[in-house]
């Protein structure tokens, strides 16, 4: 390289002085100042402090300087940075002062006015003695190589059609957001996105016109996020953003239904309309995913997850999701044998005239009896099927079941058969069909094929064909699910349907104050109308939409108010006096849906954790049952699993139930359901005994043995608990004031003398959890008592505050029967736990039921409950008096 062999030529290997000694050094000269004069390179010295004392005048005048105005400068002085980012002033005069010898070292001019790289080198001087005499060396001008490999690494970056960052980026900047929640405890949010439709676009208008489209998403979707640095096309129509730092999910779901909205308004490329929709995928590093590819593989599924729950919304992942994924799996290996072992079957629904009333004909619905798993839905393994390429041989099965079992029905009403949009781009289907009519014997017009409107998007003139041979057969054919899909009515007025099959969800809440799904109905009706189609309303179940319905024109009904599908002789029973008239039957009013729910979700309540059952739920709060009596805004937190933990206030005290309202409300989880909007640490979590699984795959619940509270818990989880401090259970009037302490905080211990009889450390625990657990709230304190003094049932049953001088830590117990009185010396722990005991305004008692504000009869039933869920059947209220260590 031309700088080496001028830095030998430069670098006079010692002496004291700069000489050429050569004799054609007038040559050498000459070759120098030419160099200097090219502009790609430049000489400099300096003396021993440091001072510039020689500068080509080629970079001088690059420094927009004369070189005498540079003389005398620190040669650090001319530059701002290294080319490893240190700053040069770290680096070189480091290495100046060492007087070592560099080279390779890139800096930035300080002086130019344009952007401009050298690379210099330079070496020490010495005189003969030794002594440092100043540096010599050179620059080389790099600005026009760096700047092509900058050029070139950022090509390798970006996407070309939008100018976004590509998937390479999006990869750095994954890892590095990762990073992030390694070293620092951040969040980091991947959203992944997919266009829907995006395909008919490049299909019908062509790809300059898909090209176009995603260059107008990408802009969209700039203007939500704000930041180029975040967004990224990973290729073809899958857009990606990340948002390090962001874990709140409320904030998240807004910000996927800001995408979704924007991306699906309507589009204008190359002077024609479109539009198309949007699915979001959501996953939140680190609960969901500690490494980018876990990360990567759960948004995936999020995504996934929100293309079947009917496009046009988003999901956030969850482990459901993945034990979906196995579970899919499972079925699909099941599924392949189900056939030949003959768990499937064939089901009929009626279809009912509305005129008549009477059955006209029937949909042919196929139902599986798994050995283990019991009935599974159709909705959840056809599309199984459809994936692992099972739907073909199933699909042949089912048509030729139907036309077999159809043609032994007395009279000649219709059978419907679903056809899988897989079947239908399957060009044997006619031969099929002739092959199904012409084995049963059944005559054409009789059989039905029920497609959706998911046909439409295979290649249009083979569908054409495909309609056209299946009308020359003589079948009939119906449009399933109308109004779920595309709901295109183009399609409707070239394909040779006989009906129109309204969705169910049309029907559901049509009867609801304020629908307009009753509008929607009858604009289908007449529409069908128009097109000599007739019309059938699915999923009818109450009276009032039956009457609906009926007044809105529809011409045919199915729906669990005239029956559920029933098996073949069963329908030949019911169509054996020639006409089958069905009665309706039904709720006389849809109801209202609401989220009444059966959830089971873990309570932690002062320091106790409860197993508890969520009854219905909303944002701001839920109705929650498992624990009594637990007085108005005590502060909870409810376990709802999968790391997230809302912290709620008692506001209601019912009977079983307590209504509770969130400190944070909860958010919307994309489909539907609830979800908190921040996860909680799985580690924290698991530290705390809580949220894993234990080799049985029983959920952890809690660990007995910590000493967590509602207030500790809270902080070290960073749940909000509000400006409110939490409050409780033991901290009623009298119970200590805010530094009370907590109950769990006297631990069980498991010590003891060989002649004493003491349970297992384990066996304490489960003792604890249970009478923890207890649906009796003073067991736990009348039970800690016993341990810690040592007194008889009957003593504590009969307790009263005024027996106490907590100070003295002296209870004195009457006398009873012209007996002496007692007097037993209190531990602090059990001065502690006496502080924590609940007392009520003109209740003397010292435990009471908190109802009756009366003392309990007796413990022996809540006794008897806890000790047999601790497997501890034989260990006896007294024995924890006389016999085992007392410590709680
Ligand atoms: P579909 O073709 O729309 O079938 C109607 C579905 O609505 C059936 O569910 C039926 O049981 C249900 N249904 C009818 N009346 C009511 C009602 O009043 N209330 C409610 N809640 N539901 C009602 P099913 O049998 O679970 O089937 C679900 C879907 O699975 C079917 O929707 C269809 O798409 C598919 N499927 C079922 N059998 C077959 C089949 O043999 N072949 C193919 N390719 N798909 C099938
Ligand atoms: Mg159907
Ligand atoms: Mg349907």
């Amino acid at each position: 390289m031309a700088r080496n062999k001028i830095f030998s030529l430069f670098s006079a290997p010692s002496g004291d002085d700069f000489a050429v000694t050569q004799p054609d050094y007038a040559e050498t000269l000459l070759l120098l100042e030419n160099f200097e004069n090219s502009n790609k390179g430049w000489f400099w010295s300096t003396d021993c402090d440091g001072h510039l004392t020689y500068l080509s005048g080629s970079v001088s005048r690059l420094m927009n300087d004369e070189t005498a105005a540079l003389l005398g400068l620190a040669f650090s002085d001319l530059f701002i940075r290294a080319d490893n980012a240190a700053d040069v002033r770290e680096r070189l005069p480091f290495i100046l002062s060492r007087h070592a010898s560099f080279e390779n070292i890139i800096v930035q001019s300080a002086r130019s006015q344009d952007e401009r790289w050298w690379e210099v080198a330079g070496s020490p001087q010495f005189d003969k003695e030794g002594n440092f005499k100043g540096y010599r060396g050179y620059g080389v001008d790099v600005t026009e190589q760096l700047q092509s490999s900058e050029n070139a690494s950022q090509l390798a970056m970006y996407d070309p059609l939008t100018g976004l960052s590509n998937r390479l980026s999006m990869a750095k900047c994954l890892e590095a957001g990762m990073a992030g929640i390694e070293q620092y405890g951040r969040s980091c949010a991947v959203l992944l996105i997919d266009l829907d439709r995006f395909k008919q676009v490049n299909d019908s208008l062509g790809h300059p016109a898909g090209d176009a489209l995603l260059k107008q998403v990408s802009e969209r979707l700039l203007k939500i996020i704000g930041d180029r640095e975040k967004v990224f096309r990973l290729g073809g129509d899958e857009f990606q953003i990340i948002l390090p730092n962001c874990e709140d999910r409320g904030t998240l779901g807004g910000i996927a239904n800001e995408i979704i909205a924007s991306l699906s308004q309507p589009y204008s490329v190359l002077g024609s309309r479109c539009v198309i929709g949007a699915s979001v995928g959501l996953a939140v590093g680190p609960s969901d995913g500690r490494t980018r590819e876990e990360l990567i593989r759960n948004v995936d599924l999020a995504l996934y997850a929100a293309k079947e729950n009917g496009r046009g919304c988003f999901r956030f992942f969850s482990n459901e999701l993945l034990q979906a994924v196995e579970e899919r799996r499972g079925l699909e290996e099941d599924l392949r044998d189900a056939l030949v072992k003959g768990q499937l079957s064939l089901f009929y629904q009626p279809l009912v005239s509305t005129k008549s009333s009477c059955v006209t004909g029937v949909e042919a619905l196929i139902r599986w009896q798994h050995p283990t798993r019991g009935a599974i839905s159709p909705a959840l393994f056809i599309p199984i099927a459809e994936e692992a390429d099972l739907i073909g041989m199933l699909g042949e099965w089912i048509l030729r079941k139907a036309c077999e079992d159809a043609a032994q029905w007395p009279g000649d009403i219709r059978v419907a058969v679903n056809v899988s949009p897989i079947q239908f781009a399957n060009e044997a289907l006619p031969q099929i069909v002739v092959s199904a009519l012409a084995n049963s014997g059944l005559a054409p017009n009789r059989l039905e094929l029920e497609i959706t409107e998911g046909v439409f998007l295979g290649e249009s003139a083979e569908t054409d064909t495909m309609f056209a041979t299946l009308k020359e057969i003589g079948v009939r054919l119906a449009l399933d699910d109308f109004g779920t899909g595309y709901s295109s009515l183009g399609y409707l007025k070239t394909a040779p349907f006989d009906k129109i099959k309204i969705d169910q969800t049309f029907v559901r809440e049509a009867t609801l104050p304020g629908s307009r799904n009753g509008a929607i109905i009858a604009a289908i009706v007449a529409l069908a109308g128009a097109l000599s189609m007739e019309t059938t309303a699915e999923g009818v179940e109450s009276l009032d939409q039956l009457d609906l319905i009926r007044s809105l024109g529809v011409s045919h009904i199915q729906g669990y108010v005239y029956s559920k599908a029933i098996a073949s002789d069963a329908l030949a029973r019911g169509l054996a006096s020639g006409e089958w008239r069905i009665e309706p039957t039904g709720h006389a009013k849809q109801r209202n849906e609401r989220r009444a729910m059966y959830r089971k979700v873990g309570a932690i309540l002062g320091s106790y954790y409860h197993p508890a059952l969520i009854r219905n739920l909303s944002e701001s709060g839920a109705l929650i049952e498992g624990f009594v009596d637990v007085p108005v805004d005590t502060q909870i937190i409810v376990d709802f699993g999968e790391c997230q933990l809302a912290v709620a206030t008692v506001r209601r005290v019912g009977k079983k139930q307590h209504g509770i309202e969130f400190v944070e409300q909860l958010v919307d989880d994309g489909v539907g359901g609830l979800c908190t909007s921040r996860r909680v640490s799985a580690y924290a979590l698991s530290k705390l005994g809580l949220g894993g699984k234990d080799q049985s795959g029983e959920a952890l619940m809690w660990d007995p043995t910590n000493a967590a509270t509602v207030g500790k818990l809270s902080d070290s989880l960073g749940l909000s608990t509000s400006a409110k401090s939490i409050q409780t259970p033991g901290q009623g009037p009298g119970a200590g004031g805010d530094n009370a302490p907590q109950f769990q905080s006297l631990s069980l211990l498991n010590a003891g003398t060989a002649s004493q009889r003491h349970l297992s450390n384990d066996e304490l625990a489960r003792l604890k959890m249970a009478v923890e657990a207890s649906h009796n709230p003073s067991l736990k304190y009348f039970i800690g008592l016993v341990l810690l003094t040592g007194t008889r049932v009957q003593d504590l049953l009969t307790a009263q505050w005024d027996h106490f001088d907590l100070n003295a830590g002296v209870w004195t117990v009457p006398a009873e029967n012209a007996g002496k009185t007692k007097k037993i010396s209190l531990s602090t722990a059990a001065i502690d736990l006496i502080n924590q005991l609940p007392r009520w305004d003109g209740c003397p008692h010292l435990i009471a039921n908190p109802r009756t504000k009366k003392p309990y009869n007796s413990f022996y039933g809540s006794w008897d409950a806890a000790r047999k869920k601790a497997k501890l059947g034989n260990v006896g209220i007294h024995d924890l008096r006389n016999n085992v260590v007392k410590t709680w």
